[in-house]
């Protein structure tokens, strides 16, 4: 069959490999839809040393049960499932809880917990084997549309979770780069909060997209900062998404945070944000007003992965989907990395 593997830094190709077969606890899946992150775009500029290559990339993913392994119960060939990006320990305490982000039995192993397309072979590919444990049932959803949920969908919602706190029906939010993960963060929000939403992005078609998407005001990164400010009276903004995080928009979210804001930076664009342990200073010019929390997000949890789930079969969220041929996948990693995919690609093997 064909995958698209990553052979050395840089070099993403696809290749012929043999077709999985599952094992124990395992299931072989047609895979339907293959979502490319902006996450995969570090990978192959810049993949980690522990991870094993070549590597079939591919951690945003949904198919169609072939073959259930041994000891597998509970599903039906057939059956359209997505595959949770995070194949963690099942039985730690954070496990058991469902938080399998947290997973304590790969914090000590490895950066992250395994995954597909993350240790494990991934969804790039026209088959894929997957634990029984990671495929959450999409009933009638489109599995098409529903691939980008896998990881552009879950991990905005568990980002969202983390600052419910801040989100009061008089509270502005704010969504910095409103690309894959970020038009459906926007569309989370208006789903489940009745706040403010600015868009913040360099890229006028992305800001135009994240009104249809539910955003109440959009603006242009490099005049973000300001206008913020202007919007809330001085006061900021109340909670803080930056889904880029470089220099440039952690400081948007440093200097426009409100008092007892949030920050949550999902973006792993290689910036810094600076915490100055020093009174909190009254013109933003440096430093964090009192209270602030800043949390760093992994992926997400199995509740999260179920509200994604209900949304979207609600119809309250639709990932925007810009769909490809397995075989164009070096060429669509190009161009996300130019800046050209609008919503989310997904790639049909
Ligand atoms: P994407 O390329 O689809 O979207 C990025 C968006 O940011 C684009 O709309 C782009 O125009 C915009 N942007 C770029 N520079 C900007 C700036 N200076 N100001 C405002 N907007 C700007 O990427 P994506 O797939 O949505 O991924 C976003 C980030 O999230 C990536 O860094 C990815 O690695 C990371 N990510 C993190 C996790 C996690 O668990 N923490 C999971 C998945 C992805
Ligand atoms: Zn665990």
């Amino acid at each position: 069959m064909q995958a698209a593997q990553l052979l050395e830094p840089g070099r993403f190709e696809i290749r012929d490999v043999a077709t999985p077969v599952a094992g124990e606890g395992q299931v072989l899946l047609k895979v339907v839809g293959a979502g490319m992150c902006g996450s995969d775009v570090h990978l192959v500029r810049h993949p980690p040393k522990a991870l094993p290559l070549p590597l079939t990339l591919g951690h945003e993913t949904t198919g169609r049960v072939v073959e259930l392994g041994p000891g597998v119960t509970g599903l039906n060939t057939g059956d359209a499932v997505l595959v949770a990006g995070i194949w963690s320990c099942g039985t730690c305490p954070a496990c058991a809880e469902g938080r399998d982000n947290a997973c304590s039995f790969w914090a000590t192993r490895t950066a992250v917990p395994p995954g597909p397309g993350l240790g494990h072979p991934g969804g790039m590919a026209e088959y894929m084997v997957a634990p029984a444990r990671s495929l959450v049932p999409l009933g009638d959803l489109d599995p098409v549309t529903a691939a980008p949920l896998a990881d552009a969908g879950i991990v905005p919602s568990h980002a969202i979770s983390l600052a419910r706190r801040q989100l009061r029906p008089d509270a502005t939010a704010v969504v910095i780069g409103v690309g894959g993960l970020g038009h459906l963060a926007v569309q989370i929000l208006r789903a489940t909060t009745a706040c403010r939403i600015v868009a913040v992005d360099v890229d006028d078609d992305r800001l135009a997209a994240a009104l249809d998407h539910g955003a109440d005001v959009t603006l242009r990164s490099e005049q973000a900062a300001e206008a913020l400010l202007d919007l809330t009276g001085g006061l900021g903004a109340n909670a803080v998404f930056d889904f880029v995080g470089t220099d440039d928009t952690l400081e948007i979210a440093r200097s426009t945070v409100a008092t007892y804001g949030a920050i949550v930076i999902v973006g792993l664009g290689g910036g810094t944000l600076h915490i100055h342990a020093a009174p909190a200073p009254i013109k933003r010019q440096s430093g964090l007003p009192w209270g602030v929390s800043v949390q760093r997000p992994y992926g997400a949890t199995r509740r999260d992965i179920a509200e994604v789930i209900a949304l979207a079969t609600a119809g309250r969220i639709t990932a925007h989907v810009q769909a490809f041929p397995l075989y164009a996948a070096p060429e669509v990693l190009q161009r996300l990395e130019q800046g050209h995919v609008h919503g989310r690609a997904v790639l049909l093997p």
